[in-house]
């Protein structure tokens, strides 16, 4: 990435932009175009609703955690309308309310389903191919849009398998590079809703980007460095296999798991079939901060560990183990926090290493 910067309308640029373009593809478990922008995640997000819906429109949320919340407030602030479900930051979206609300909407005014496939805030992942079977159960035509920014590249996901319309990510967690470029895959059935949607938009309209895409260009200035690290990273994601490294990222949540339940601590998250592969999230005690030993850890093992969001705020820290990830970073990082917790004066027993080394020594 720290490599000369190459004219973004020049032929090396274009053999780089179609490589990537192309490469992007399988991660995203499509055949379809993915578009790319210069931008956070938080771009991306934007992007899917602006491109697909009008002012006015219903949308269909889901309350798994703060970023489904900071979802729903943008889709507000951009003039849909938003039925938001609610949860306890403790389960993925639900596909029973889902369907509950799908089958009661018999005109069709829902035209979308936004749902957050990993909960960074909560460690907690939806069952998207359940809210697809919702949708197909209910003959329901909205779009189903689905953030990744916490999953792709780190825990299974399919987006033309599963039927999803616009998957949105970031450039900063699966994918292994800084933050600073936003995706969206998007499906034929999207595409067609971007030809009658009604938002305003402009920078992140899909058409000129998918035009200029054809020959290997943007129609602004891209990331160009950002995209030599995306290059690297989608080849070290090949190499590995994405199922391998599906499965390096669930082996390395159950450890840490079972580190948590060794410690006599609590995992925030409360369904067996949605803990997540790329992070997990601490519930401390009544009483307990979890600030306080993040603060330790930071100041004496130099480990920044995440910090608890919205109404978590001072009750959870997470453990993240997505991205380039080994067994013995994993071992290090759980050193840390059970050495901060002691510190902190939480009373946490000393089985919380020796059972998460005991699951990577012996799965
Ligand atoms: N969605 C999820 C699940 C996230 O974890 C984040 C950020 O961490 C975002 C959206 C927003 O992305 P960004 O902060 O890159 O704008």
């Amino acid at each position: 990435m720290s490599a000369p910067t190459v004219d973004h309308r020049g032929p090396e640029f274009a053999g780089l932009a179609r490589r990537v373009l192309e490469a992007l593809k399988p991660v995203f478990g499509t055949a379809g175009p993915v578009v790319v922008y210069p931008s956070s995640g938080t771009g991306a997000w934007e992007a899917a609703l602006v491109n697909t819906l009008s002012p006015g429109d219903r949308v269909l949320c889901f309350e798994t955690g703060h970023f489904a919340t900071l979802w729903r407030d943008m889709a507000e602030s951009l003039g849909l309308e938003v039925e938001f479900v609610p949860g306890d930051w403790r389960h993925g979206a639900s596909p029973e309310a889902a369907a509950q609300r799908l089958d009661a909407d018999i005109s069709h005014d829902i035209k979308a389903v936004c749902v957050v496939h990993n909960e960074t805030s909560t460690g907690v992942t939806s069952r998207v191919p359940e809210i697809r079977a919702a949708l197909d159960a209910a003959g329901h035509p909205a779009l189903l849009l689905v953030d990744t920014v916490s999953s792709l590249g780190s825990i299974e996901y399919r987006h033309d398998d599963w039927g999803v319309d616009v998957t949105v990510t970031g450039s900063q967690k699966g994918l292994m590079l800084p933050p600073g470029l936003g995706f969206n895959a998007v499906s034929d059935k999207a595409l067609t809703a971007a030809r009658t949607s009604r938002l305003p938009k402009s920078y992140w309209e899909w058409g000129p980007i998918l035009d200029a895409n054809e020959a290997g260009f943007f129609p602004s200035t891209p990331a160009t460095n950002l995209l030599y690290g995306l290059d690297e990273a989608l080849l070290m994601l090949a190499e590995e296999g994405l199922e391998q490294v599906w499965a390096r990222h669930a082996r390395h949540a159950a450890a840490t798991r079972a580190a948590v339940r060794g410690w006599g601590l609590e995992v925030l998250c409360a369904d067996e079939r949605e803990h997540s592969g790329s992070l997990t999230a601490v519930l401390l005690a009544d009483g307990q901060d979890a600030d306080a030993v993040r603060k330790i850890v930071l100041e004496r093992f130099d480990m920044s560990l995440g910090t608890g969001l919205g109404r978590l705020a001072g009750k959870v820290f997470r453990i993240g183990h997505l991205g380039h990830f080994n067994d013995l970073t994993l071992a290090g990082t759980l050193a840390g926090v059970q050495m901060g917790l002691e510190l902190a004066g939480i009373p946490v027993g000393r089985d919380g290493i020796a059972a998460a080394l005991d699951h990577l020594r012996v799965d």
